[in-house]
Formats: structure tokens, C-alpha cells, sequence
């Protein structure tokens, strides 16, 4: 067997692939950016084949890193940005458009026009989800319904669907193999978290043709091997999970209650409930956390769609920062944010308020107010949406939370954790080793081959960093998170449906 496991993490921002050995530890990483398009306002694309060039193109750099060779690897396991919808044409592989991504909001309208024909319970209790143009399934209808000659060729059996994942295992098996994996199906407002299959009531409802869609695996079992012409020789593909269950996974969040927080372009709050869907009262989503060894685990969801992209915003949009992370320097130059608040609802709010036709807002702007103050502000801004989250979490469970495991890009600044344990009152813990979401789909991709033995193996490998410890008394806290409540209350709405 080969000696390290292979991650691929093909995120919303960069592909990424990492090289781990038996011990979690990295042996190589590579990355590289592919463009984000923006056709117009509230839209946002990827080119599959920009995907697909980068995430290769990484697998090739990092294995040269590591002076390694396609046969030093026991198996690969992909992550992947979840909900983004990708269409191609079974007989020449190409894709029949650019991929919508999760970020789009063009499907606003027709989630709408679901919501009046009061489907909403429906939606929730079959698939779990909110009714949200986030999901893949309104993404799908629209590129079925808009790219021309697309919906004459689904109805024929010519187009395939998949997510990000289910694309990469079709490019990377030479297009033999069309599948995905239950963690990714169970985002796609298309599949059944109780029956675990397609749900023939909503493909109606939606109009797609079910001739379109993967089939659905497991997180943890060989799904094919690579075409050997990529990489020099074939390796086993062997794990699959969409990026927040991943890192749940890769946190070792196992148990019932354990749960993770992800500080990437957007936020998501992931906790176990174990082998049972929990249903949720606060709005959040209801998803399939893992299948492996023919056991599936259920999770709370809260997802959150903008966070570190709001740091760059500041940078691209504002210019204020040069770099992503001159953002805590900046927000350390003022004491406090001067009571401005910034609700960092760029692309509409998520979980917990669901509001599609919400927009960013900064509000209390005084004379005084300066780049700083803003920063500041959009450091707590991100914080304040984790806590209304973990509130509704606590509160669906009846579990309380007592520390906060996080990961993601932006869990390297050092200024918004503890802004983050300050405003939750617990504990927020950094791992040793942030690259959960990678080391996650690792997992998943060692356990099918028997490279790591059971999930107690991997329950060691944990390690603590940091703890950040709250500082904030409670009466200050509450004045905070009331003022934010006022400050959403303006970002509402905002943009006419
Ligand atoms: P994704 O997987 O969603 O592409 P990552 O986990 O790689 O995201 O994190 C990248 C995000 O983190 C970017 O949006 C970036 O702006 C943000 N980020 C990176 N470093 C910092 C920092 N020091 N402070 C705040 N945000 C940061």
C-alpha cells in the first residue's frame, strides 16, 4: 500500500491538493486560484474547466513537492464547495454552460414562486432545507430552462448533473464514473434525507428529469480509480464529502453534541446528532452528516454565506488592506469599533434569518468613524452571525455549548477568535492542524483502504493549538448582541423582491 493519503479540496476560491502521511501531518500542499465570474449582480459562476485544470494541476504540483509519484498514494479523497451546479454533455464531457455557484442569488424569484405555492414544509421534511435559492436543485431547473437546446437534451438522457465532487470523479475517471456521495446529494434540495435516494415528488416539482442525476455513494468506499494518464498511474478514489461535513469529520466530531465551526468564505456551524434526523424549530438545516460502513450520521446545520469574502471585500472592494490578513492589524489600531456595526449580508443572510433580499449594511457611522473602526466591525460582524447560529443550535438540541472548535482560512487571525469567545462566552479552540477540511475527505479516503483502522485512530490524532478564553462580562455582551440585533433588523429586506 502506498505511503500517504492524497486530499483534494477544490474550495469556492482554490483548488488545493494536500499530501498527508499516517500521522495527519502534511507533507505537501499546493494551491492555486481560479477566477470567480460575476455576469451580474447577485451572480456568480465558475468555469468547470477552470476547476478542473486547477484541481489537476495541484494534484501534479503537490506530489512534485513531496517527491512523490502516483504510486506513493494508498488512495485520494475529494472535498469540495458544496451546491455548486454543474451540467455537461454525456457524450463529449463538456459542460453545456459555466457552474452556478452557491453564492448565486439568481434563482430568488422562482424559490419565490415555490414558497406561494406553499411548499415550504414540504421541502423541509423531505429534504431538510430551507427553501433557498442556495441549494443546487432551483440552480439546475434554471440552467435547464435557460441554456438553449439544454432541457430538449436532458429529456433524451444526453446531460448529466453533478456538484463539484461528482464533476472531478467524472474528469478524473477519464468519464467513466457519474456519482456523488451523500453528503453533497443531501444539499441539493433533490434528495430524501429519510429514504436516502432522489425524491421522485420534488424532481416533479422542480421539473428535472431524473435521468440527469448521479448515483448516490457512500462517503468512505472506492468509487474508481484515476485515468493512469493523468498522474503517471491510476490511484484509487476513496473518499468523497462535501466541505463542512468533511471538516466535521477531520475535527473528530464523532460523538452526538460535538460540532465545528468553519471560518472560510462563508461560515458553517456543523454538529452531530447522531443516526437519526433531528428536525429544527430555529431555521436551521437538516442534513446528512457522513455515510461510512453503512451508517449514516445526521447534522444541524448553520450556514452563514459571507465571511472571509467580507474580508475580501475590504480589500478588493474597499481597498482599505492590501492582503487578507492586514485585516486584524487594521481592526487592532482601535480599541473598540466606535459602535458601528456591519452586517455582512453582501449576498442576502442565511441561517438563522433566511433572507434572500437582505444586503450589507453598515450602520452608526459617526465623524470619527475610520478604517479601523470598520474592520473592526467587520471582524465582529462575522462573529455575531456565529452567535445568533450557535443560539439556534442550542436551543434545537437542548445541548449548551461548551467550547467551539473551529477551522477555515480565517481562524488564523488571532483578533476574531477571541472577539468570537468574547461573544459567545465559551471557549473558542484551534486545532493543530486547520486543514480539516482536507484532512477530513483523507479520512474518509484511508478508512475505505484500510490505511487508517477505525475512527479512534483518528479521535488521537487531534491535537489543541490555541484556546482562546472570553474576557467579556455578560452585561456587555448583551448590549452588544442587542445592538446587532437592531443593526440586522436595518440590513433586512433591503433589495426590492
Ligand atoms: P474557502 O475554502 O471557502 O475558499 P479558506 O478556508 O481557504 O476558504 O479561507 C479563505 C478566506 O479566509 C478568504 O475569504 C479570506 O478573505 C479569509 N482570510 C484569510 N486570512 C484571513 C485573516 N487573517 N483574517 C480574516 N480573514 C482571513
Amino acid at each position: 500500500m502506498g505511503r500517504f493519503i492524497l486530499a483534494l479540496d477544490q474550495g469556492t476560491t482554490s483548488s488545493r491538493a494536500i499530501v498527508f502521511d499516517r500521522a495527519g501531518t502534511i507533507k505537501a500542499i499546493a494551491q492555486q486560484e481560479f477566477p470567480q465570474i460575476f455576469p451580474q449582480s447577485g451572480w456568480v459562476e465558475h468555469d468547470p474547466e477552470a476547476i478542473w485544470s486547477s484541481q489537476a494541476q495541484v494534484v501534479v504540483d503537490a506530489l512534485a513537492q513531496a517527491n512523490l509519484s502516483a504510486g506513493d498514494i494508498a488512495a485520494l479523497g475529494i472535498t469540495n464547495q458544496r451546491e455548486t451546479t454543474i451540467v455537461w454533455d454525456r457524450d463529449t464531457g463538456e459542460a453545456i454552460a459555466n457552474g452556478i455557484v452557491w453564492q448565486d442569488r439568481r434563482t430568488a424569484q422562482f424559490i419565490d414562486g415555490l414558497k406561494a405555492q406553499d411548499l415550504g414544509e414540504t421541502f423541509r421534511s423531505k429534504t431538510g432545507l430551507v427553501l433557498d435559492a442556495y441549494f443546487s436543485g432551483s440552480k439546475l431547473a434554471w440552467l435547464l430552462d435557460n441554456v438553449p437546446g439544454a432541457r430538449e437534451k436532458a429529456e433524451a438522457g444526453k446531460l448529466a448533473f453533478g456538484t463539484v465532487d461528482c464533476w472531478l470523479v467524472y474528469k478524473l475517471t477519464g468519464g467513466k464514473v457519474h456519482a456523488t456521495d451523500m453528503s453533497n446529494a443531501c444539499r441539493t434540495l433533490m434528495f430524501n434525507i429519510r429514504t436516502l435516494d432522489w425524491d421522485d415528488d420534488i424532481l416533479q416539482i422542480l421539473n428535472i428529469p431524473r435521468s440527469l442525476l448521479p448515483e448516490i455513494k457512500s462517503c468512505s468506499e472506492i468509487y474508481g480509480e484515476t485515468d493512469a494518464d493523468l498522474f503517471g498511474s491510476a490511484i484509487p478514489i476513496a473518499g468523497i464529502a462535501g466541505d463542512q461535513q468533511a471538516a466535521t469529520f477531520g475535527q473528530s466530531c464523532f460523538e452526538t453534541g460535538q460540532g465545528k465551526n468553519t471560518y472560510g468564505t462563508g461560515c458553517f456551524m456543523v454538529m452531530n446528532t447522531g443516526k437519526s434526523p433531528m428536525e429544527s424549530k430555529n431555521q436551521l438545516l437538516t442534513t446528512v452528516a457522513w455515510k461510512r460502513d453503512g451508517i449514516t450520521d445526521y447534522a444541524l446545520e448553520g450556514s452563514i454565506f459571507v465571511a472571509g469574502s467580507l474580508v475580501q471585500w475590504l480589500r478588493d472592494g474597499l481597498g482599505i488592506i492590501k492582503t487578507a490578513s492586514d485585516v486584524e492589524a487594521l481592526a487592532e489600531s482601535v480599541p473598540d469599533t466606535g459602535d458601528v456595526y456591519l452586517v455582512p449580508a453582501l449576498t442576502g443572510l442565511g441561517a438563522p434569518h433566511w433572507d434572500q433580499y437582505a444586503r450589507g449594511a453598515i450602520v452608526g457611522i459617526s465623524r470619527g468613524t475610520t478604517a479601523g473602526h470598520i474592520a473592526r466591525a467587520a471582524l465582529e460582524g462575522i462573529a455575531f452571525q456565529v452567535a445568533d447560529v450557535v443560539k439556534a443550535m442550542e436551543s434545537d438540541s437542548g445541548i449548551p455549548l461548551t467550547e467551539l472548535r473551529v477551522d477555515g482560512g480565517a481562524t488564523a487571525n488571532n483578533l476574531l477568535l477571541q472577539i468570537q469567545a468574547d461573544i459567545l462566552g465559551v471557549p473558542v479552540v484551534r486545532p493543530k492542524i486547520t486543514e480539516t477540511t482536507a484532512l477530513g475527505a483523507a479520512f474518509f479516503a484511508g478508512l475505505a483502504v484500510g490505511y487508517w483502522s477505525s475512527p479512534d485512530e483518528i479521535t488521537e490524532l487531534w491535537q489543541e493549538e490555541r484556546r482562546f478564553e472570553p474576557t467579556m462580562d455578560a452585561e456587555e455582551r448583551n448590549r452588544r448582541l442587542a445592538r446587532w440585533q437592531k443593526a440586522v433588523g436595518r440590513s433586512q429586506s433591503w433589495v426590492d423582491a
